[in-house]
Parts: structure tokens; C-alpha cells; sequence
């Protein structure tokens, strides 16, 4: 971690000078080396496996009702402009007498969004995580985020939320399951 930290910030470096900056001006001294530290917390998730963040967090369970935890809050980053995204993502699953701690959840979301993403890849990497690490016969994610780089830049539309959803196994074939989940995470 500290080598990759070692090459980021004289790029930073030369960034600021290309952005006609003077990187050596009081408040920037130190900027390189926080901008390096700050991207490789952000995209913590390439260093993470699935298998160590839910570290046997699994418990049997009787009951096959659908379980559900709402506005988990997300941030990541955009991969077409290195700009976040952030907001909340609710995640369902019908439980095969298996279920995950609830802090669990975060931990698989953030594995997948703590790094460069699109909206749609992240809330479907979530869905299949969840699916292997259960083995739940229904699994669905939604995730409402606003991106800096519609708000800030580009089209400039500030109050824009993207929506995104993957429905997997029951809650894609059966339209009830799946209109129940809808229904408890809006
Ligand atoms: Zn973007």
C-alpha cells in the first residue's frame, strides 16, 4: 500500500503543474501526498476479497421470509471522470436458512464501491455477492445516487438521482416477490 502511495503522489505532482499550478506553494506542499493517501482509501476495494469481509458472518436461520436493509449509505467513485458518486442502496434477499450480519452488507457493497465503478455494475456486483455468499434463492439491490459529475460539470443538472436495481433468481421471476421488495424499499 505504502509503494503504490509512493508512485501516486509525484503524478499529483506533475498533475497540479499541468493544471498551471505551483506545487510548491504553502497550501500545496503536503497536497500530493493526501491526494495519494485519499485514492487509495477510495479505491480500497481492488486490495479487499469478499471472503475476509464477511468472515463467517453467516447464520442458519429457521425462517425463509425476505430480509431487507435499507439506506445503507454508498460512495464511490465514477470511472469516467474519477468523480464520486454517492447516496443509498437498499439491499433484499430471500434467505435459504442462511443469513448474513447485517453489517456484512456494507462490507460486500463497499468491497465493490470502493473503486472506479459505473452505477450499474456496482448495484449488480452487489446482487451476485450477496447470492454466493448466502445462497439465497432471491436477491434485490437498489441503489439512488447523485454524481458530481452530472452536478458539477457536464449537463449541470443538480438534483438528478440515478436509479439503478438488479433482481436476481426469485425476485426476477416472480413478479409478486419482486414488487413486494419494490414496494419496502421506496
Ligand atoms: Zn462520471
Amino acid at each position: 500500500m505504502k509503494d503504490s502511495t509512493d508512485k501516486i503522489a509525484p503524478l499529483v505532482r506533475q498533475f497540479l503543474i499541468a493544471l498551471g499550478e505551483d506545487p510548491d506553494r504553502e497550501g500545496l506542499a503536503k497536497t500530493p501526498e493526501r491526494v495519494a493517501q485519499s485514492l487509495r482509501f477510495l479505491t480500497a476495494g481492488y486490495s479487499k476479497n469478499l471472503k475476509d469481509e464477511i468472515n463467517d458472518a453467516i447464520f442458519e436461520t429457521g425462517s425463509n421470509d425476505m430480509v431487507i436493509v435499507r439506506d445503507i449509505e454508498v460512495y464511490s467513485l465514477c470511472e469516467h471522470h474519477m468523480l464520486p458518486f454517492f447516496g443509498r442502496c437498499h439491499i433484499g434477499y430471500i434467505a435459504r436458512n442462511k443469513v448474513l450480519g447485517v453489517s456484512k452488507l456494507a462490507r460486500i457493497m463497499d468491497v465493490f464501491a470502493r473503486r472506479l465503478q459505473i452505477q450499474e455494475r456496482l448495484t449488480n456486483q452487489i446482487a451476485e455477492a450477496v447470492r454466493d455468499a448466502t445462497g439465497a434463492e432471491g436477491v434485490g439491490v437498489v441503489m439512488e445516487c447523485r454524481h458530481l459529475c452530472m452536478m458539477m460539470r457536464g449537463v449541470e443538472k443538480q438534483n438528478s438521482v440515478m436509479t439503478t436495481s438488479s433482481v436476481l433468481g426469485s425476485f426476477r421471476r416472480n413478479a409478486a416477490t419482486r414488487a413486494e421488495f419494490m414496494n419496502l424499499v421506496k
